[in-house]
């Protein structure tokens, strides 16, 4: 820890997101040591397309997968979203939480098995509409997307832009979450690298719907390796 970051502790103590306790200045980001351990973190069972938990047959694809038929062919979640993960997530998207970089750090750290098969692939966070990115001030995909940039010493491309505003998908079914953002994303650049391993990033895996769409325009433009990571599973 810098020692600026010490003297900030002393006037503006950290207090973790869970159980409010003040973090000392040894220990980095918001989430406290015991904390840490109540993220429910996704094993080595898991569904190889969306990454999501499963108590199915080692590498037997989930069902929502099987339904969503995606353009990605592999996928990485690293924890699952309830609880205190939906708490980080909440936290990471609608109060600013920019400042949780150094939890995902430790989060990527404590999973770094898991993301080694992304090393040095390029990481492409998904879009939001430039009104939602201007009212909330930051894209969080595209944060957590720059930081497993640098964990897997990859490259960043911003690569899609979202050309409608679509409504949240939060209470849509989810056939309404397909329609919601069919041909909702333009690629920005004009080929892709048939060679590179592309990996869309967002903050939650809950049907697909959204990084299928992603990943189509990757397709439809030269891409072939397409992966998925999220930070959570629904
Ligand atoms: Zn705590
Ligand atoms: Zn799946």
């Amino acid at each position: 820890m810098h020692f600026l970051d010490k003297v900030l502790d002393l006037f503006f103590p950290r207090h973790c997101l869970q159980c409010q306790r003040t973090l000392p200045s040894h220990e980095g980001g918001y989430l406290c040591h015991e904390c840490f351990k109540d993220l429910i973190f996704t094993g080595d069972h898991t569904c190889p397309r969306c990454g999501r938990s499963t108590t199915d047959a080692p590498s037997a694809i989930c069902q929502n997968c099987l339904d969503l038929n995606p353009f990605f062919k592999e996928g990485i979640s690293l924890f699952a979203f309830n609880h205190l993960g939906r708490e980080f997530i909440h936290t990471l998207k609608y109060k600013n939480g920019t400042y949780l970089t150094e939890d995902l750090r430790k989060i990527f750290k404590h999973k770094a098995q898991k993301l080694g098969t992304l090393n040095q692939a390029v990481f492409v966070p998904v879009p939001l509409h430039f009104i939602r990115k201007w009212r909330r001030g930051y894209n969080q995909s595209a944060l957590i997307a720059k930081l497993l940039k640098n964990f897997c010493e990859g490259t960043y491309m911003d690569i899609l832009s979202r050309k409608r505003n679509t409504c949240s998908q939060t209470s849509l079914t989810r056939n309404e979450r397909k329609a919601n953002v069919k041909d909702a994303f333009v690629l920005k650049v004009n080929n892709l690298d048939a060679s590179k391993t592309y990996v869309l990033v967002d903050d939650v895996f809950t049907t697909g719907a959204t990084l299928n769409e992603c990943a189509s325009v990757l397709y439809k433009n030269g891409a072939r390796d397409i992966r998925v990571f999220t930070l959570a599973h629904s």
